[in-house]
């Protein structure tokens, strides 16, 4: 933290705040950071607390208003500012400079320390999904296909892609920023060791979200005990080995997954967008893992066919 010297504002020729125009204001909150920064032990580049503080609603608030603040409001006001720099200073973690180079080969995966960031909204519930445990997913590294052995709550991937649904297209941004979960928070370019310290952190689960709600509870262990992965992938090698005699088996398997999941959901009121938070990802959508894809025919019937591509990659870490 700096000597009451640095408390000082930059600008000469306005030593009190209230008489700074909103340009000095910002030159001297920037300096303010510069001068929290400036311990040579401190690895964590000043332009990260001033991202981290300019992207702070409260820190928004004073600098849209400053213009037209009175004299005694701009000093209480210049005082809130410094109180944020220096939380921010002391909470940010080594993380990236919004390159969204991370952004763009996965989403997190959440921690139970982020549970606050979904229930105060700031991501929407239908931006995330579980994936099971039991549950083939792709190594982020590798991409290779392992089985998970402990369930995760993940941010959801733009369609198609491994690009954070959160990742402005346009301004290649975080769209979160100021909200972005833990793990993101701890990705640093030049240091893995942050993000490999998260492995002790708790992760979100299930559990966590509807601990309260006994009946989503029951459901879905109950479902979690009906619709198990290694029966999906028993049916498959099944089906392999009989040289496709027993499709029905992998066909009954996806019917009664989906039927289970719409069905409680409906009863339940869960809206059709949470049902792969609540339920997981369904084993149709798992199908393109085993090269295939499910068709529905004009008469209702399912059937089988070759998976034009890998649409079922989620990875996580
Ligand atoms: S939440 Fe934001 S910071 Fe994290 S991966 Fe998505 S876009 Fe990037």
């Amino acid at each position: 933290m700096p000597d009451q010297k640095s408390l000082e504002p930059t600008n000469a020729d306005a030593q009190s705040p209230a008489s700074w125009s909103a340009p000095v204001f910002r030159d001297n909150v920037l300096g303010y950071v510069q001068d929290l920064m400036r311990n040579p032990e401190n690895r964590v580049p000043p332009e990260r607390v001033v991202l981290q503080l300019t992207q702070d609603p409260d820190f928004q608030t004073v600098l849209k208003s400053w213009e037209s603040l009175n004299g005694a409001d701009r000093v209480a006001a210049w005082k809130k500012v410094l109180a944020l720099a220096e939380h921010h200073a002391r909470e940010v973690l080594p993380a990236c400079l919004m390159c969204g180079e991370c952004c763009r080969m996965g989403s997190p995966t959440l921690h139970l320390e982020d549970l606050e960031l979904l229930q105060k909204g700031a991501i929407p519930w239908e931006a995330v999904y579980t994936l099971r445990r039991g549950e083939p997913v792709h190594s982020p590294f590798k991409k290779d296909l392992f089985f998970l052995l402990d369930e995760r709550i993940k941010v959801r991937e733009k369609p198609g892609t491994t690009e954070c649904l959160f990742l402005d297209g346009q301004t290649q941004r975080c769209r979160i920023y100021a909200d972005r979960p833990l793990q993101c928070r701890a990705q640093a370019c030049w240091d893995s060791a942050p993000a490999q310290d998260l492995s002790t952190q708790p992760y979100l689960t299930r559990r966590d979200i509807f601990k309260d709600v006994e009946l989503v509870m029951d459901i879905m262990v109950e479902h979690d005990r009906r619709c198990r992965f290694d029966q999906l992938v028993a049916a498959f090698k099944e089906m392999e080995a009989s040289k496709g005699a027993t499709v029905d088996k992998v066909l009954h398997l996806l019917a009664y997954e989906e039927h289970f999941r719409t069905f409680m959901g409906e009863k339940l009121g869960i809206p059709d967008k949470e049902l792969e938070l609540v339920f997981g990802r369904s084993f149709a959508a798992l199908l393109p893992l085993f090269g295939c894809a499910v068709k529905i025919e004009p008469d209702g019937t399912r059937v089988l066919v070759p998976d034009k591509g890998d649409t079922a990659g989620s990875s996580t870490s």
